[in-house]
């Protein structure tokens, strides 16, 4: 008896993802300095709670933990090629700009357009501590600033001019005050 398919399936905890304003993201998170089990199964269970939140990207903060971590899928399942994980990310090279749309699991339902490099090389740790560089541009450079962003306690909407954060402030103040947010 095989029990492959089994592994396959197993259920990791899928966690809550943290809104808009809980500090945890908007502080800086710390670095990884230990690679082990424990971070190998954190890994898995933030992807099973991004698929479940139908997400392509997720920061260790939006789900309360203030580490340097965050997993990438910017094909949602399609091509398992496309899983990223980057431990300890840093943006090495910027190329170009481009200027489209973005939302965020801790920010549901808002979508705004943001000013992004076109093209950006990310080096990380993967979960074993392995380091390794990653090219990407398009929707994956807007997914690797995005996430990386939130390491840094940065939100899409801290990047969009005075007057639409205004706004957005203002429609979740409106939200929160009817108890849907
Ligand atoms: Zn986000």
């Amino acid at each position: 008896m095989s029990d492959k398919g089994k592994a396959a399936v197993a259920a990791h905890k899928i966690h809550a993802i943290v809104k808009y304003p809980d500090p945890v993201l908007s502080r800086p998170a710390e670095k990884v300095t230990e690679f082990n089990a424990d971070l190998v199964e954190l890994v898995a269970e933030m992807f099973e709670s991004m698929y479940a939140a139908q997400g392509i990207g997720l920061a260790a903060p939006q789900i309360g933990i203030s580490k340097q971590i965050t997993v990438i899928d910017v094909s949602f399942k399609e091509r398992p090629e496309d899983k990223l994980v980057l431990i300890n990310p840093e943006i090495s090279e910027r190329k170009g700009k481009q200027f489209e749309e973005e939302g965020c699991l801790s920010l549901p339902d808002i979508r705004e357009k943001v000013h992004r490099a076109a093209a950006v090389t990310v080096r990380a740790q993967d979960e074993f501590g392995e380091f390794f560089e990653v090219d990407g541009d398009e929707l994956l450079a807007r997914a690797l600033q995005h996430e990386i962003d939130h390491l840094h306690g940065v939100l899409f909407i801290d990047r969009l001019s005075r007057l639409k954060r205004d706004l957005i402030y203002r429609r979740i103040r409106k939200l929160q005050k009817n108890g849907e947010w």
